[in-house]
């Protein structure tokens, strides 16, 4: 029932649509045309305005058709990560890659393609289905930025579907709450050779703050890390500024804030240690440090109905679906802590992030098959 050749011919038209985060406008354009072709009533919302991008988040209403039923949200991404440049796909023994060292942009394309063939299915068919809620966000790879800013008044599903983690055969359920940390230290400047007594080093508190601080996996729900660190002007130079960005994250938001305490903590006791008496006054390193939350846990229950559905369409496709811990931070993060229940599911993209990246058709077809069952029982 799934044309194999319409999918793969999707995927590939629209790999080769460049689309690197805040410059979706020629992607969004045809899938409006697309959905709407497929029944759709599409609107953007104003998130070009909040972020400076090319346009807003597409959402594509489909009423109801056949029967009555909730609205089930399908959410998808538009943009992909950088290097994009010209991309061209090709297909080799069944799998696509990039022809040309850019990155292939299945991630989220060939989540896109396997919604859009989904969508011709269940038309063809003519397969009773509740309303529909496709939403093709923007800038999801630069922090989440179009869902962040996405106008949830023109949502009313309450639970959903997003297409968008790697591998296949399995559904993310749970994924971490992130803090981004940026720690400026102003110590003092002073010659190294001529007036050491004068100076207080940036680099040593913050050497000092790391060396004791609890990085990498701290538990099974917690991970964190430094990442990134600026700072000093010439070797003869008693530093006076460093700049640190780190991050922490956690499923559970009480291991979260108690390891981001933690890391600041180590920045205050660094501090305090090389704190010392210069020309009678006391001078302490100052510290500037700003905890940003990142993007909110997601926790659907195993037992949600959305859950259920799941597994009940997986049956009924005659596939696998293990359940996956999410390790980092997406746009189903955002609609949980709106309040839509939304489950991650693999579409078979693999080795994203980097030219290697690759799909295969074989995986397109399973994961479309999945979504005319999810579909149907919605
Ligand atoms: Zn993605």
């Amino acid at each position: 029932m799934i044309n194999r050749q319409r999918l793969s011919d999707e995927f590939a038209r629209l790999a080769a649509m460049t689309s690197p985060p805040l410059h979706e406008g020629a992607i969004a354009h045809y899938l409006a045309e697309r959905l709407a072709a497929l029944g759709a009533e599409i609107l953007f919302d104003r998130a070009d305005q909040a972020t400076g991008g090319e346009i807003g988040n597409l959402i594509a209403h489909f009423p109801a058709a056949g029967r009555d039923g909730e609205p089930l949200l399908l959410s998808v991404h538009m943009d992909t990560v950088e290097p994009g440049g010209e991309v061209v796909p090709v297909l080799n023994d069944g799998v696509f890659t990039s022809a040309s060292g850019t990155i292939l942009g299945a991630d989220d394309k060939a989540g896109i393609a396997e919604l859009i063939e989904a969508l011709e299915v269940v038309r063809e068919q003519g397969i009773p289905r509740g309303p529909l809620e496709v939403v093709a966000t923007i800038a999801e790879e630069i922090g989440l930025v179009g869902a962040k800013h996405l106008d949830f008044s023109l949502l009313r599903a309450r639970h959903g579907f997003a297409l968008d983690t790697t591998g296949m055969g399995h559904m993310v359920l749970r994924a971490p709450a992130a803090n981004r940390i940026r720690v400026e230290i102003l110590g003092r400047e002073a010659h190294a050779g001529v007036a050491p007594e004068q100076g207080v080093s940036a680099i040593r508190t913050a050497a000092l703050a790391l060396a004791e601080m609890r990085l990498g996996r701290i538990d099974p729900e917690t991970t964190a890390n430094f990442g990134k660190i600026e700072g000093g002007v010439a070797c003869n130079i008693i530093p006076g500024r460093v700049f640190l960005e780190g991050e922490a994250r956690s499923h559970d938001p009480g291991k979260l804030a108690a390891q981001t305490a933690h890391m600041v903590a180590c920045f205050e006791r660094a501090a305090d240690a090389v704190a010392c008496t210069i020309n009678g006054e006391t001078v302490r390193p100052q510290l500037q440090i700003d905890i940003i939350p990142d993007y909110p846990r997601m926790a659907v229950a195993e037992d949600a109905p959305v859950a259920s559905l799941a597994r009940a369409a997986a049956q009924a496709a005659g596939q696998e679906l293990a359940v996956k811990l999410g390790g980092g931070g997406s746009d189903a993060n955002i609609f949980n802590a709106h309040g839509i229940a939304t489950i991650i599911l693999a579409t078979g993209m693999r080795d994203v992030h980097s030219p290697k990246e690759s799909v295969a058709v074989d995986d397109m077809v399973a994961v479309t098959r999945l979504l005319v069952e999810v579909i149907r029982r919605a």
